[in-house]
């Protein structure tokens, strides 16, 4: 398919042709070979675009297999926006082993700490939620190799800036990142030059 001629592989294209998706969308054709290929992204584009899977699909490509500990980590400024990507996520493995959770606040603990004890590849987060976890040390980012910075402008009007700095600091810096804004104002610059290394730029 056009898909696997990106390069992905057969399994996650085949939950793509399940989805119904025929072509992908210029931020798709754009971002899918360059993630595969290990680079870091800017790109700044809405929702609406094809974003979720245009960094979706290539992260659970290059991720492959279940079990080797928490490997990426997606920020998002709210639960909506999180529970909506981490759908994707779940959709577009599904003929994987891979697994993938979500963490949010205003709702107790006990879910989401049972689904952390399922060991997920994959962690959707706000990041508020998440520093919780990671100061009571049930979740350790050490393992992350993919950091998802989503959103970014929308996570700085919400006040997020501070959490999320806390947060990118705790991943190690041979760390990949893909890092997605609608507007690039100077304070979002700034964030993306301390957190991004030679990024390739993306604009649909
Ligand atoms: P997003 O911008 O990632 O929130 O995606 C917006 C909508 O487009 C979602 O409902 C997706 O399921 C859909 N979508 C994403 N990629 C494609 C594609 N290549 N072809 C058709 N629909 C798509």
């Amino acid at each position: 398919t056009s898909f696997t001629a990106l390069g992905l592989g057969d399994r996650i294209a085949y939950a793509v042709q399940q989805k119904g998706y025929e072509n992908p969308t210029p931020i798709q054709a754009q971002a899918i070979p360059v993630v595969l290929a290990g680079k870091d992204v800017i790109g700044s584009a809405q929702t609406g675009t094809g974003k979720t899977a245009a960094f979706s699909l290539p992260i659970l490509q290059k991720l492959g297999t279940h079990g080797a500990g928490l490997r990426c980590l997606v920020l998002e400024p709210t639960r909506e926006l999180a529970l909506q990507v981490e759908e994707s996520f779940k959709e577009y493995s599904k003929f994987t082993d891979l697994r993938t959770t979500v963490i949010y606040g205003g709702v107790g603990y006990g879910k989401q700490r049972e689904e952390l004890a399922r060991r997920p590849d994959t962690i959707v987060a706000t990041p508020g939620r998440l520093l919780d976890f990671m100061e009571q040390n049930e979740i350790r980012l050490d393992k992350v190799e993919v950091l998802v910075l989503d959103e970014v402008d929308r996570m700085l009007d919400m006040g997020f800036l501070p959490d999320v700095k806390r947060i990118v600091a705790k991943v190690a810096k041979n760390r990949q990142t893909l890092f997605f804004t609608a507007t690039l104002p100077p304070e979002i610059e700034q964030l993306a030059a301390w957190a991004l290394r030679d990024p390739f730029k993306i604009a649909v």
